[in-house]
């Protein structure tokens, strides 16, 4: 899922400027999950403008702002109040906003910080487990991401800091060469921390990002 929070108010009012009349835009799947972007927010959003002086002149909550067609044909279908406004302002992540921006002629106005991929913990509580480096070593660790957890990114760890099983940055924390080995150790497979793991291919996080995958 992707984890998002609300920009504070100021800088959105400031990232609207002239504009006084706004649409509004959420986003029902990860935006209503992280509470950024969904029914609840958009009303909250609603109330705040209306007393900053805006005009709202409409809002929707779309099903998955990431998808460019249906964000499309959805504000289509919302016809006069967003042609009659000057801003649409986007309560989801960024791929949700540049839907958004290739539907209208418009202004798009980006109302949340998008931070990364996450896993939930439980509601409310998101963390960073992959950081979509296009290369998956999973297969060799155990299903732990040492390029993500790992402070130092180490492929073939754990580094020389570690002390008794805990990380060398985060003493809170057990080191992620230490977690890898223990399950692998279980499972007793040990082909995996005999076989050194390359350098990473970087080219495949080349930016400006231009990956496409079609199935
Ligand atoms: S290695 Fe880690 S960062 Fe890369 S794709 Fe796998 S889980 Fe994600
Ligand atoms: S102690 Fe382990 S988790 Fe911490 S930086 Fe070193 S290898 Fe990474």
């Amino acid at each position: 899922m992707i984890v998002s929070k609300q920009k504070p108010f100021a800088e959105i009012l400031a990232a609207l400027g002239e504009a006084g009349r706004i649409f509004l835009v959420g986003c029902a799947k990860c935006a209503t999950v992280c509470k950024a972007g969904g029914e609840e927010q958009i009303w909250q959003m609603q109330e705040l403008l209306a007393a900053a002086g805006k005009e709202v002149t409409g809002s929707i909550v779309i099903d998955e702002a990431c998808h460019l067609l249906r964000v499309q044909r959805d504000l289509r279908g919302k016809g006069e109040p967003v042609r009659h406004a000057e801003a649409l302002l986007v309560l989801a992540c960024g791929a949700g906003v540049q839907s958004v921006s290739a539907a209208v002629e418009q202004r798009t106005v980006a109302g949340l910080d998008t931070l990364f991929l996450g896993n939930i913990r439980r509601f409310g509580h998101f963390e960073q487990r992959c950081s979509l480096c296009g290369e998956c070593l999973l297969n060799e660790t155990a299903g732990i991401c040492p390029v993500t957890v790992c402070p130092k990114g180490m492929l073939n760890g754990p580094c020389g800091g570690m002390d008794e099983g805990k990380c060398e940055v985060n003493a809170e924390a057990e080191c992620v060469w230490s977690q890898i080995y223990s399950r692998l150790k279980a499972r007793g497979e040990f082909a995996p921390l005999i076989r050194t793991t390359p350098a990473k291919d970087f080219s495949k996080m080349r930016k400006p990002g231009s990956l496409k995958l079609e199935r």
